[in-house]
């Protein structure tokens, strides 16, 4: 479609970008750097009625979730490891409220900050309902009720995720509930279950598990994170049991019902049927694409059998000038994921060059220790039938982490035998997370594991262990010795 700029008129944009979460504002963003008049809509509104920008990530997802795992660790390390450098902490106390508090103020000042990066950006940005409707027209309903008709050159749909409810346990707060309201617990729960081995519900047990609740993680599969690494899955699950969290695979939730005060979970595992009495359930069993009300019957927009609307891989809907991008279309539900979708979308409709590369795109789980990885997993590539080869460096050789009293985990590289691309790196360990960008930056750029190799690392630093981990693959690891 050629790229004609709209007329101008107060309710008429070159984009208009349905949904102002970690997809949605990058793109209105983008766009508008790319000189277009944008409008960017958003519907979110929080339990206290307050309306704000940032979607599910900054208001109830990655931001306070990190912000309490954050605090968390802290209270945690104050108790379990200040003794072995030496300090010894009397009378360390918890005060939930004040944590709490602060998550919030963190919340606050982020979305907050979302509208004035939008404003800076010259977007329009309108809180309430939109509705796509045929010809690129926005329905626009504000919060107060009052509505106006949007005209587009371009829609980008953004409308996010929902969690998935699950029927033999529905949500029922304060006693079941979802990951947000798992977030603003008031106290600690002295007995928690969590529904869901996943990133989040390992996120939300940790918190949880690291204040003292006893904490019970109810896995349908049989396998500990089935979607990593098994080398990484194992040694996480060591740890996870060590720090208290009692994982129990292959149990399929039957039931769950309030008695007392409490909540009687029924579960069905490979010796039959059980049962666990928790005070506070959190049901972590994964989100689904959210678009009620998103698309008018006349918008051509189509969706798939799970509910994804259907997009090519540059995000187009197949309707001339709409596009759709973040968890509401295919891939994994990841704030980043999104972001990148969002700035592709935008600069390609301003005729600019725009990809997301899907093979590269990093996955963090913050528990401690923190875990992260990029690319193709041992088992994948042993699938795929390619040769390769393993490097693996331990962080209890490493200076940093034992300085740091953090030595747990490894570091983990797998390149092709052969032309030596590296085809995947699985770190669990300190600061995974962080660490895991310098291998995305190699594999955006093709590296090899002898690149890895050539390539300096400060010492004493985390980031060695990657090095290391490059020699190991070749047997050349200096600071652990080559298996
Ligand atoms: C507890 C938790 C922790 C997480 N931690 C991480 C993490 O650490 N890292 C990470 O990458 N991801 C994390 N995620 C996932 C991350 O939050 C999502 O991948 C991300 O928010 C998706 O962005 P999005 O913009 O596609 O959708 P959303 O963030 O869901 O935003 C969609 C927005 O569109 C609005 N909207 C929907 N329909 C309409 C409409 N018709 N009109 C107007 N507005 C509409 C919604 O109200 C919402 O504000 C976490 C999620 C949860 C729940």
């Amino acid at each position: 479609m050629k790229n004609e700029k709209s007329g101008g008129g107060a309710d008429s944009f070159d984009v208009v970008v349905i949904g102002g979460g970690p997809a949605g504002y990058p793109a209105a963003i983008r766009a508008a750097q790319n000189k277009l008049r944008v409008a960017c809509v958003d519907e979110w509104k929080n339990r206290d009625g307050s309306a704000a920008f940032g979607g599910t990530c900054l208001n109830a997802g990655c931001i306070p979730s990190k912000a309490l795992l954050e605090s968390t660790e802290l209270y945690h390390r104050v108790h379990e490891e200040f003794a072995a450098h030496g300090i010894k902490v009397g009378g360390a106390t918890l005060d939930v409220a004040q944590m709490q508090k602060r998550k919030n103020g963190i919340v606050r000042g982020m979305t907050q900050g979302i509208l004035a990066l939008l404003k800076a950006a010259g977007v329009t940005a309108l809180q309430g309902h939109g509705t796509l409707r045929a010809g690129r027209r926005v329905e626009f309903t504000a919060h107060d009720g009052t509505r106006r008709e949007l005209s587009a050159q371009h829609v980008v749909l953004a409308s996010g995720s929902v969690p998935i409810e699950l029927r033999s346990a529905p949500f029922k707060a304060p006693h079941i509930v979802d990951s947000w309201g798992a977030l603003d617990f008031e106290t600690v729960p002295k007995r928690l279950g969590v529904i869901g081995a996943g990133v989040i519900g390992l996120e939300l047990g940790s918190v949880w598990g690291r204040l003292g609740a006893e904490v019970v993680v109810l896995e349908a599969l049989p396998d500990f994170l089935a979607f990593a690494d098994q080398q990484l899955a194992r040694e996480a699950l060591k740890h996870f049991k060590k720090l208290g969290l009692d994982i129990r695979l292959g149990a399929k939730v039957t039931g769950a019902a309030l008695a007392r005060g409490a909540v009687e979970v029924s579960y069905e595992d490979a010796k039959g049927a059980q049962r666990i009495a928790v005070d506070r359930l959190v049901v972590a069993i994964g989100r689904r694409p959210y678009s009620q009300d998103l698309l008018g019957a006349d918008s051509g927009v189509t969706l798939d059998e799970r509910g994804f609307i259907r997009v090519d891989e540059a995000c187009r809907t197949g309707v001339e000038g709409v596009w759709a991008i973040g968890d509401c279309v295919r891939g994994p539900m990841l704030a980043h994921k999104g972001k990148e979708e969002g700035v592709m979308v935008a600069d390609l409709i301003a005729g600019r060059f725009g990809e997301v590369n899907y093979k590269v795109i990093p996955s963090v789980i913050y528990t401690a220790p923190e875990i992260a990885w990029v690319g193709l997993t041992e088992e994948q590539i042993k699938a795929s039938g390619r040769d390769y080869k393993s490097g693996v460096f331990p962080f209890l050789a490493s200076g940093r982490a034992r300085a740091l009293e953090q030595a747990a985990g490894f570091a983990k590289i797998l390149a092709a035998q052969g032309d030596d691309e590296i085809l995947g790196v699985h770190i669990i360990g300190p600061m995974a997370g962080e660490l895991i960008a310098e291998a995305v930056l190699a594999m955006e750029y093709s590296a090899s594991s002898e690149d890895l190799q050539r390539t300096i690392h400060a010492h004493p630093t985390l980031a060695e262990a990657l090095h290391e981990a490059a020699l190991a693959a070749d047997k050349r690891s200096i600071d652990s010795i080559n298996r």
